[in-house]
């Protein structure tokens, strides 16, 4: 079975892992084009088990891992106080294991954040992009708006995408290659997933991917929408079919 952790310093865990499970009902029956981890047979090919992780030999264990919204200066904190910060740049940058971050943990994802007060942080890294951190404003500025997320296909319904405090991806230091150009096995670049388009502006950078490395600036745990949860899950299927090694950062 595939093992998938949700890091669980701080923030929200709870709400990660109750979508996963949602999600999975929605994999077996195979309903998403994008993730098919049932063969012709009808017996999953994969099973999943979801855990909470606090620990490196929890984090070892895991096969893939959520890192949830919350507050990422506090999650540096506990993390290095736990030892956990190397074991998780180890996870994210040398196994290449699949990795999503949500809001705090798309910070935590970054190689560089910018905040709009506070200073420098410490980072797991794994996205080549900087963040500027509370984009939009302090909790009371919380909003939810509809999002168009092409990458959960052709003609998907809006996405109702949760910020709060949420942070942007102000720069993307390495962008994905343009197909056709060939990256020679290189590193993969950053692939922009969902552009948020508020009054005026040019639009925020809100989802992005690189390799096996996935951040988002909302919040799909706090709705009850499990498209991209079921989404990621299939990309974590995959992963497990090549046996885990994606060409990414540094490889
Ligand atoms: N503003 C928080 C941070 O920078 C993120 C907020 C959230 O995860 N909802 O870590």
């Amino acid at each position: 079975s595939i093992t998938v952790g949700v890091l669980a310093l701080q923030g929200g865990v709870i709400e990660h892992l109750n979508l996963l499970r949602k999600a999975t009902a929605h994999i077996s029956s195979a309903s998403s084009p994008t993730s098919t981890p049932q063969p012709p047979n009808g017996t999953p090919e994969f099973t999943f088990a979801f855990t909470e992780v606090r620990t490196a030999p929890q984090l070892a264990q895991c096969d893939a891992l959520i890192i949830p919204g919350g507050e990422s200066t506090t999650m540096a904190i506990v993390a290095r106080r736990l030892g956990l910060l190397d074991p998780l740049r180890e996870f994210v940058k040398i196994q290449h294991k699949p990795v999503w971050g949500t809001c705090a943990g798309l910070v935590m994802l970054a190689e560089q954040a910018a905040a709009t007060k506070q200073g420098g942080q410490e980072l797991v890294g794994g996205l080549d992009v900087r963040v500027l951190r509370n984009r939009f404003g302090t909790q009371i500025q919380s909003f939810v708006a509809p999002l168009e997320l092409p990458f959960l296909g052709e003609g998907a319904a809006p996405f109702r995408a949760v910020f709060i405090r949420a942070p942007v991806v102000e720069e993307v230091i390495a962008p994905a290659p343009v197909a056709g150009e060939g990256n020679g096995g290189e590193r993969e670049g950053v692939e922009v997933l969902g552009v948020f388009r508020g009054e005026g502006g040019e639009g925020d950078v809100v989802a992005v991917r690189q390799g096996n490395v996935f951040g988002t600036s909302f919040h799909p745990e706090l709705t009850d929408d499990v498209r991209i949860h079921v989404w990621w899950l299939g990309r974590v299927v995959e992963a497990a079919r090549h046996g885990g090694l994606v060409v990414g950062n540094g490889v």
